[in-house]
């Protein structure tokens, strides 16, 4: 089993649930008492969230690839960055180190296209929403077409996730607000949501919605977990 390397705590209430998640993929998988070979480093939130206020994305980068380093040295075989919006820096972060990095938007866009889907509504931070490095990939990599919610509802969406979902509250008004926020995104044409923020299935999840819902925290873990086990399976298979 290849060892999953995971640069966590942004923030840590979703890398609680990548840690979970890749662990019961591994049990349903092998079996037994089987779980994830997992090496995580969570950093502190406030200090990133800090730079992302100023813009500093420069040494947010320089930070998160010391982690990455860190994480290879400690034995780790793939990289996560576990928050879709720090995939603004995927390509440094990659750059830092000589294992492969799995990319959140990579993940997701697959499975929306292999579901037929072709006009995902994006619920994201507003860095994830407004700039070109996760929607223009999706688009490009996997034909779609991503939609956002307007200018005051991307607002709602991005302050929820940090003032609310960061910090362990998930309110039923702001679920309503979600929901609401979809509907309006189904009536311009969305025929599926992508759960980009990895807080966000802490407040929704795809039985309160009525189109194909993608989330991208349990999609990356997924993803993370298969390549896991890419070596070990056959073997598995063998045996039994
Ligand atoms: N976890 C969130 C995401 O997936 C936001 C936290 C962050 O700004 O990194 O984008």
């Amino acid at each position: 089993m290849k060892r999953i390397g995971m640069i966590g705590g942004m923030s840590w209430e979703s890398t609680a649930v990548y840690y979970k998640r890749v662990n019961e993929q591994v049990r349903d998988a092998l079996g037994g008492l089987n779980s994830a070979d997992v090496a995580l480093r969570s950093v502190n939130f406030e200090e990133i969230v800090t730079l992302q206020k100023a813009g500093a994305w420069d040494e947010a980068a320089a930070v998160l690839g010391a982690v990455a380093v860190e994480l290879e040295q400690a034995g780790a075989e793939m990289i996560l960055i576990c928050t879709n919006t720090m995939h603004l820096l995927a390509d440094q972060i990659q750059a830092a180190v000589g294992i492969p990095l799995i990319h959140i938007a990579d993940v997701t866009g697959r499975a929306v296209r292999d579901a037929g889907c072709r006009r995902p509504l994006l619920l994201a931070t507003r860095y994830t929403m407004e700039q070109d490095f996760y929607r223009n990939r999706v688009e490009t990599s996997f034909g779609l077409e991503v939609l956002v919610p307007d200018a005051a509802d991307r607002q709602d969406v991005h302050d929820i996730i940090f003032n609310e979902l960061c910090c362990g509250i998930a309110k039923a008004s702001s679920q309503a607000r979600y929901k609401e926020i979809v509907a309006k995104g189904v009536a311009a044409g969305a025929d599926s949501v992508i759960l980009g923020c990895t807080e966000i299935g802490l407040l929704v999840n795809a039985g309160d919605f009525d189109i194909p819902t993608f989330d991208s925290t349990l999609l990356h873990a997924d993803a993370a977990v298969r390549l896991s086990l890419q070596a070990v399976l056959p073997r598995v298979a063998a045996v039994a």
